[in-house]
């Protein structure tokens, strides 16, 4: 008796739900879909001067204080009216703020005057959380290794394409980075993925990062905070960098 009268209870039950659904309009079944929350906070939109609302400034027109060398000393590179220039053989310069998943944009521009070939014109880099590294490089009409052009994942993805400018011409990176993830046990959770617009157009689609970026052997994964300091390379040429933003993710 009571298996008849949960069987009973079980049909009139699907038929109530089914003809609750039959019985409502296009309208109510496409409202049942309809999220409205969270509202996506409203933000003013960069143009070709400014930056978006909520961006933080990494490089504009207050000068370097964003920046320092590996020490911690004040960036010994060339500033003036918003353009930083990389001062060979000074070093590297990263960061104060740490960032994990975010969109970078970053303007660079390799030497007018073209001198060398490869490797050596015009090269510096952009290292995510100072190992992951966007390769900057004069790629106009300067043959290398194409896992090392610009808009590469240096030695680890080729650009899909070469949107390269000529020397002495602005370009721009926006980079989607999404970053690697490690356990307590210093075990990659999960790896770091990127995406490259060079100029407008996509070069890097959300590639896998292998690991850090190393000129020889193998890339591999080492353990580190979720959030890094952005680095700037300096390889012996003066490459010059402006409007830099950035929005953490
Ligand atoms: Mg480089």
């Amino acid at each position: 008796m009571r298996t008849y009268l949960l069987k009973f209870t079980v049909i009139v039950f699907f038929i109530f739900i089914s003809t609750e659904i039959f019985s409502q309009t296009d309208s109510e079944k496409s409202k049942a879909t309809e999220v409205w929350e969270p509202v996506p906070e409203i933000i003013t939109p960069g143009n070709e001067t400014n930056p978006p609302s909520d961006a933080i400034i990494l490089l504009g027109n207050t000068g370097m204080e964003e920046w320092e060398h590996k020490d911690g000393s004040a960036p010994g590179w060339q500033y003036q009216n918003g353009i930083m220039t990389v001062e060979a053989k000074i070093g590297d310069i990263k960061t104060k703020r740490k960032f994990g998943d975010c969109q970078l944009h970053i303007e660079w521009r390799s030497p007018k005057t073209v001198e060398k070939d490869g490797q050596a014109r015009g090269n510096s880099g952009i290292f995510l959380q100072g190992r992951y590294e966007v390769q900057v490089l004069d790629s106009y009409d300067n043959r290398t290794y194409s896992n090392g052009q610009a808009g590469s994942i240096y030695k680890q993805y080729i650009p899909l394409v070469n949107a390269s400018k000529g020397p002495g011409e602005w370009q721009t990176y926006d980079i989607i980075f999404h970053a690697p993830r490690f356990d307590e046990n210093k075990k990659l959770e999960s790896p770091g993925y990127i995406t490259v617009i060079h100029n407008g157009v996509l070069i890097q689609n959300h590639v896998e990062i292998k690991g850090s970026t190393v000129w020889i052997g193998q890339p591999f994964y080492e353990s580190h905070d979720l959030k890094e300091s952005i680095m700037l390379q300096d390889h012996g040429d003066p490459v010059s960098f402006r409007n830099i933003w950035i929005r953490e993710l």
